[in-house]
């Protein structure tokens, strides 16, 4: 164990009150780095008591006070960089290059909610003589985030930032798997001067999950992880009158046209299924081959042989994930699919304990396998061969998912087709993982997102707040028809 003890962070203090407790272990080893609480009701309440009692001094801050702490707070982020990267590294298996982008990330994710106050002007209008009328957007109160594994810095920063700028107070419950960079991420937002309550860490598994559904003092969940617990949460927290917005997960397509420039082609569609050992949202997972695309598939094989485990790929979360990505490639291999690079078996000198699956091209699949609809989650991606473009776009409307798409073409027309008919939220044209920058928004369609709106940039500022609209007349003839 060469982490320090997982804590909770309730009303500025680090606690630990004997609760049941969960290994951490890191997946680059299969060593066990730290233990965390598995927390129930009582920390909860504790919490979401801390959050209350912190949020109307915090919220009666203007906009502008309440960012000076994440102007602070990003360049705290840069300073500890090489630090937080090795964490998430440590935590999460991806490589250290993939670690430090994902920070560099979050750094633009809190240089958006520090620009919040040019964003958000509000609205006034004289709308009668005399009369007018303004919006103005209002925090909504506590409100309580829920994180997955794979981006154990970058997603907490998705919604923490923009949500403590608009005036709530935030309770989050990290991945159990990856608890220790948002245990640090409380500390230096400590550093920066975050009041106490304002950000608090419960640490749990799904129990914490359905309490924070079902608190009387939460009034929005955020939710990203898998399809199935995004539904999970997404009923069971509007049963109980919370706004929620719940990203699940994804199986994203890349129509690759015989057209396509060839290297750019292998090598986004490689780098897209292979990036943080396959384990983004927003990873190619099906590769739909229009007419003749053997040349392309060729260079893919080339670029996918220079793609090592435990060098330029990391691992994958754990050795159930590990046996569950290995398990639909044999699948599909018996269901008459080619391999044409198989990743099962990978192991890595000196770190034998660690889970690895190497990149994977499987060929020749059909719609209805399972490497074809369902999400596998690792460095894998499956061929299905289209002989046209409306064939390819009826495969990727066909998915249940709807996360991210994209085209590989050298013809506009072409292109733009794929942009208009393509089902899903994000679109990406000769590029193999779209993620839109802020202040564009971040989400998908479909069973890939519940609720209204996405999680990050511009279209995020409606679910952190609530609109109050005031209508004031100061003209003293009472005659006046305000209607006038
Ligand atoms: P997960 O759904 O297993 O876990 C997410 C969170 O839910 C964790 O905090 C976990 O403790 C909790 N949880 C797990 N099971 C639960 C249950 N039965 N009831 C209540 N809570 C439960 O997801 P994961 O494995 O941590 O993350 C990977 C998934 O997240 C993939 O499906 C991936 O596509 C998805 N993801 C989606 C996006 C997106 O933007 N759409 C982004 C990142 C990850």
């Amino acid at each position: 164990m060469n982490q320090p003890e997982v804590k909770n962070y309730i009303n500025g203090e680090f606690c630990r009150n004997g609760q049941p407790s969960l290994d951490v272990i890191s997946p680059l080893t299969g060593e066990k780095i730290s233990t965390l609480p598995m927390s129930g009701m009582k920390e909860l309440d504790q919490a979401v008591t801390a959050a209350k009692n912190a949020f109307p001094s915090w919220s009666s801050l203007t906009l502008k006070e309440r960012i000076q702490v994440f102007f602070k707070y990003r360049n705290l982020l840069e300073k500890n960089i090489d630090e937080l990267s090795n964490l998430v590294q440590l935590e999460n298996g991806k490589t250290y290059s993939e670690s430090r982008a994902e920070v560099e990330k979050s750094i633009e994710l809190c240089e958006f909610a520090v620009s919040m106050p040019q964003i958000i002007t509000n609205e006034i209008q004289e709308v009668s003589r005399g009369v007018e009328c303004r919006i103005e957007r209002k925090p909504i109160g506590v409100v309580a985030c829920i994180t997955p594994f794979n981006f154990p810095n970058m997603v907490p920063h998705w919604t923490v930032p923009n949500a403590l700028v608009l005036g709530n107070t935030v309770i989050i419950k990290p991945s159990e798997m990856v608890p220790l960079s948002v245990m640090r991420m409380a500390e230096l937002l400590e550093e920066a001067g975050l009041p106490k309550g304002v950000f608090n860490i419960v640490n749990g598994g799904k129990e914490i999950v359905e309490a924070i559904c079902d608190h009387e003092g939460i009034e929005a969940v955020s939710f990203v992880g898998s399809t199935k617990v995004a539904k999970i949460v997404y009923k069971r927290a509007s049963n109980s009158l919370k706004r929620c917005v719940a990203l699940g997960g994804a199986k994203n397509h890349l129509l690759v046209l015989p057209d396509a420039h060839v290297q750019m082609t292998a090598n986004n569609v490689v780098a897209s299924m292979s990036g943080c050992a396959g384990q983004r949202c927003m990873a190619a997972a099906v590769m739909v081959g229009v007419d003749q695309v053997q040349h392309i598939i060729d260079q893919m094989i080339i670029e996918a042989k220079k793609i090592v485990p435990g060098e330029n790929l990391g691992s994958v979360i754990s050795k159930e994930a590990k046996e569950r990505i290995e398990g639909y490639i044999t699948e599909a291999e018996q269901q008459g699919a080619k391999i044409l690079v198989d990743g099962r078996g990978a192991t890595v000198s000196g770190k034998e304990g660690g889970y690895y699956v190497g990149p994977t091209i499987i060929d020749y699949v059909t719609k209805d396998m399972s490497v074809a609809t369902e999400e596998i989650f690792g460095p894998v991606i499956s061929i299905i061969r289209a002989k046209n473009l409306d064939e390819a776009i009826q495969i990727e409307n066909h998915s249940n998912y709807g996360n991210a798409a994209a085209v590989f073409t050298q013809n506009g027309g072409l292109a733009k087709r794929v942009m208009e008919k393509a089902s899903a939220g994000m679109i990406g044209v000769n590029i193999g993982v779209p993620v839109p920058r802020e202040p564009f928004s971040f989400g998908g369609w479909n069973e890939s997102k519940f609720g209204v709106g996405d999680i990050t940039g511009r279209s995020s500022i409606e679910f952190w707040t609530q609109n109050k609209k005031t209508t004031t007349k100061w003209n003293p003839e009472d005659k006046t028809n305000w209607m006038s």
